[in-house]
């Protein structure tokens, strides 16, 4: 019977070693990180298997040959223990990626990569500004405030639960931002052929009817056209009538995916604030920052500052915690529809 007195050597154990970052070869670290790939070390043997779905590559640092799925001998190529390390020469790190392939670089599914989080205004413009009288007090709270806070918990939430995907942020503190800085950052980001971004806008509401309450979607009309989408530069093709009916084409989608997003995001926040804050639907209009994402975008509005009751409740760390994981379990719902088997 052979010994196989395993441990299970998680990332975090050799998140302390020392990484070969200028050259060319690459560190166990990096090889699991780039890979999704886990780590069993059998201490005693001084044998590593690097384990991806259903294969396993098993190898021995001072030997260059490898086993893989337990079976098939191997020449991995050069990898040796430097100073509790595990460093894969370029030739071993070239092996051993092509045999474990990252599932993102070899998927042509429909991948999500990267979520945009813009939390509205900040710096010197606050937003929506609610004043109110509290037991004889003026009390005001500021949209800027509002946005960033759940915006943040959004942001923390999602590199929880989706620790592979981008999360970027618009701004993570009290910054003055241009609309077309927000929507640059967001179209400047960049995907590979299957990958695809979102845009949340983040703002808090105000009207001069103070009973008015509850959260609300945003969607660009679907009559409105961003523009722009495709051109020959990024298909090859050069006739303007077919690019303009590839346009018309990625409007419509862009169109269908925003809606599904905001009913997600709406189906969340029904979930998480619906008992004391309404819903008051998907609406419609042409916010520069929807129209000049080019990608599924909404502009999200968290509640009423006008509204007394509402403003104190976004004051609540409570609340605004369930305001965030609304818009997170809708994220969830949405990338599960939006990634699904076509
Ligand atoms: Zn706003």
């Amino acid at each position: 019977m052979v010994r196989r007195a395993f441990f299970v050597v998680l990332l975090l154990c050799i998140s302390m070693v020392v990484l070969a970052a200028e050259t060319r070869e690459h560190t166990i670290h990096e090889i699991l990180e780039t890979t999704g790939a886990r780590l069993q070390w059998d201490a005693d043997r001084g044998i590593g298997v690097l384990r991806n779905a259903n294969t396993y590559v098993s190898f021995r640092p001072g030997s260059r040959w490898g086993l893989v799925n337990y079976a098939n001998q191997r020449e991995l190529g050069e990898i040796r223990r430097v100073d509790g390390n595990i460093i894969f020469s370029a030739e071993a790190a070239e092996t051993v990626l092509s045999i474990l392939k990252p599932a993102r670089q070899t998927s042509t599914d429909r991948y999500i990569s990267t979520i945009f989080i813009d939390a509205g205004h900040g710096g010197r413009d606050p937003g929506a500004v609610g004043i109110h009288t509290i037991n004889g007090e003026r009390w005001e709270i500021k949209e800027k405030d509002i946005v960033l806070d759940v915006s943040m918990r959004l942001r923390d939430m999602l590199r929880r639960g989706f620790p592979e995907r981008d999360i970027v942020m618009s701004r993570e503190d009290d910054t003055y931002l241009r609309l077309e800085e927000r929507t640059e950052a967001a179209n400047s980001v960049e995907l590979a052929e299957n990958e695809t971004i979102i845009f949340l806008s983040i703002h808090a509401n105000a009207t001069f009817n103070t009973r008015a309450k509850g959260f609300e979607v945003w969607v660009l009309p679907p009559e409105e056209r961003r523009g722009g989408l495709v051109d020959s530069r990024t298909t090859g093709v050069s006739d303007p009538g077919v690019l303009s009916i590839l346009n018309t084409i990625r409007e419509e989608e862009l169109t269908i995916e925003s809606v599904l997003l905001s009913r997600s995001l709406l189906t969340g926040l029904e979930g998480s604030v619906g008992d004391v804050a309404p819903n008051r639907g998907m609406k419609t209009a042409s916010w520069s920052v929807v129209r000049n994402a080019r990608m599924p975008s909404v502009l999200v509005e968290l509640g009423f500052v006008t509204n007394k009751e509402e403003a104190l409740r976004m004051a609540e760390p409570d609340h605004l915690h369930n305001l965030a994981l609304g818009l997170y379990n809708g994220i969830v719902e949405f990338i599960r529809y939006f990634e699904a088997p076509q």
